[in-house]
């Protein structure tokens, strides 16, 4: 890709976590002509994660989410087209086709569609008090249906799930998790760290049935859910239904377009798709990360954030190679987890604390001895060595990880010495 210039334009579609990074890195990276997002939200970008968080609980307003101020975003000339759908992308006449038949020309495009909640077809689902949780308007419409003595069915014993749980019983709402899989987090947990979220939440009030599937949300005469049936028989009522069973992303525009597509749009490390005049960036890439070897679609905010700085910059005809360590966090009542790394292919689990006991410790996954992801729950200092581990080629005997006789601070000299 050659320089811009003041002329040319680059448009984003989409307007989250990575849209909102890449313009501000556009900007940075000298980009000097127009920028304009493509939005089909109606407001400036704002953070997701508070919505299962302190956005549902009261604590934080809808203008708090904003990541940036809209000022922030006019003094750097970024103008945003919300409410707006991007229904077609024309390579050939670097176009692009909204939904009210507007046609905008491109330079140069960054695709920051993201992802759609996974929908669970099963009847009952469109009844009034169903709801799904990704955005503003989600989040908004449960807080409405939110009411003293509100009865919760929570679909799905993910994070999205669990935090949703732990947010709504703080709110003293009566909660049941109803879980597909043998255990909850089975997907991105080991069993050891599964169990401590489901001690955690009993403890909290919540019940949680797993190995079962809910197969119909039942209705009263007004159509307003009363129930969710489960494949076993059982009934549990509730008035409030949340399902939160993953998502999928956003990759129809781009595979119509004929970029490549594989559970995500394909770019390379660059966050350049097969188009040289078209980036991704977000939930809706799958990317090769060099630290594992392989190829990986991920969902959070920062790899929204960094491989957006990757875009911007190729945008801007620079090569940045996105190669960030990937991590997650996830809040539950009082317990704080960061997760280092990806566990997959984790051939051994070694625990640091009371994992049975407390509510505190880290989990560290091993393959051949190596470690190659950690789970920390209140564990800022694990959290730090972990990515220390997994960032360089110097290893701690599993051993002395896992003997609280000896502190973190000793092992992070011993890795630094
Ligand atoms: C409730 C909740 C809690 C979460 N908690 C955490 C957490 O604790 N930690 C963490 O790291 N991550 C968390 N996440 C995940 C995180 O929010 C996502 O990884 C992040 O939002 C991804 O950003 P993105 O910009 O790639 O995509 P998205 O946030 O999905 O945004 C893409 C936007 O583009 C829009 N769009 C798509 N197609 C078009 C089109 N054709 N035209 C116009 N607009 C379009 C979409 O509708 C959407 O608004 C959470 C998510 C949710 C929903």
């Amino acid at each position: 890709m050659s320089q811009n210039t003041n002329e040319q334009t680059a448009l984003v579609i989409g307007g989250s976590h990575a849209a909102a990074q890449l313009v501000v890195s556009l900007r940075q990276e000298g980009w000097g002509g127009k920028i304009l997002v493509i939005s089909d939200a109606a407001q400036h970008p704002y953070h997701r994660p508070p919505l299962s968080k302190a956005y549902l609980s009261g604590e934080k307003s809808a203008d708090d989410l904003l990541i940036r101020s809209p000022a922030a975003y006019a003094k750097l000339g970024v103008e945003f087209r919300f409410n707006a759908t991007a229904t077609a992308i024309d390579r050939n006449a670097h176009t692009v086709r909204l939904d009210d038949g507007e046609v905008l020309r491109y330079d140069r495009l960054a695709l920051c569609t993201g992802a759609r909640v996974r929908k669970l077809p099963i009847a009952g689902a469109e009844l009034a008090g169903v709801h799904y949780l990704r955005d503003l308007r989600d989040a908004e419409a449960i807080k409405r249906d939110l009411r003293p003595g509100t009865r919760a069915a929570i679909i799905g014993g993910g994070y999205i799930g669990l935090e949703t749980a732990a947010l709504l019983r703080k709110v003293g709402a009566e909660v049941c998790v109803l879980e597909t899989m043998e255990r909850v987090l089975q997907r991105v947990t080991a069993a050891e760290v599964s169990r401590f979220y489901t001690r955690i939440h009993r403890e909290e009030g919540v019940r949680i049935e797993t190995g079962v599937q809910a197969v119909e949300i039942v209705g009263d005469d007004g159509q307003r859910a009363t129930a969710v049936r489960c494949d076993n028989g059982q009934q549990v009522a509730a008035d409030l239904v949340i399902i939160g069973i993953g998502v999928v992303p956003n990759t129809e525009l781009a595979a119509a377009a004929g970029l490549g597509v594989d559970n995500g749009i394909r770019v390379d490390e660059y966050a350049q798709t097969d188009d040289p005049q078209i980036v991704a960036a977000g939930d809706c890439t799958n990317h090769p990360n060099a630290l594992y070897g392989c190829n990986l679609r991920l969902e959070s905010v920062p790899n929204a954030t960094e491989q957006a700085k990757s875009a911007a910059a190729a945008m801007c005809g620079k090569r940045k190679a996105y190669r960030a360590l990937p991590w997650f966090w996830s809040d539950q009542y009082d317990l704080k987890l960061q997760i280092a790394g990806l566990n997959q292919g984790y051939d051994a689990v070694a625990v640091r604390g009371d994992i049975e006991g407390s509510r505190s410790f880290a989990a560290f996954y091993l393959q051949e001895g190596k470690v190659i992801a950690a789970d920390c729950v209140n564990r800022p200092m694990e959290f730090s060595l972990a990515k220390m581990l997994l960032s360089g080629d110097k290893q701690i005997p599993i051993e002395r990880l896992t003997d609280e006789g000896v502190t973190v601070k000793e092992m992070v000299a011993e890795l630094r010495g």
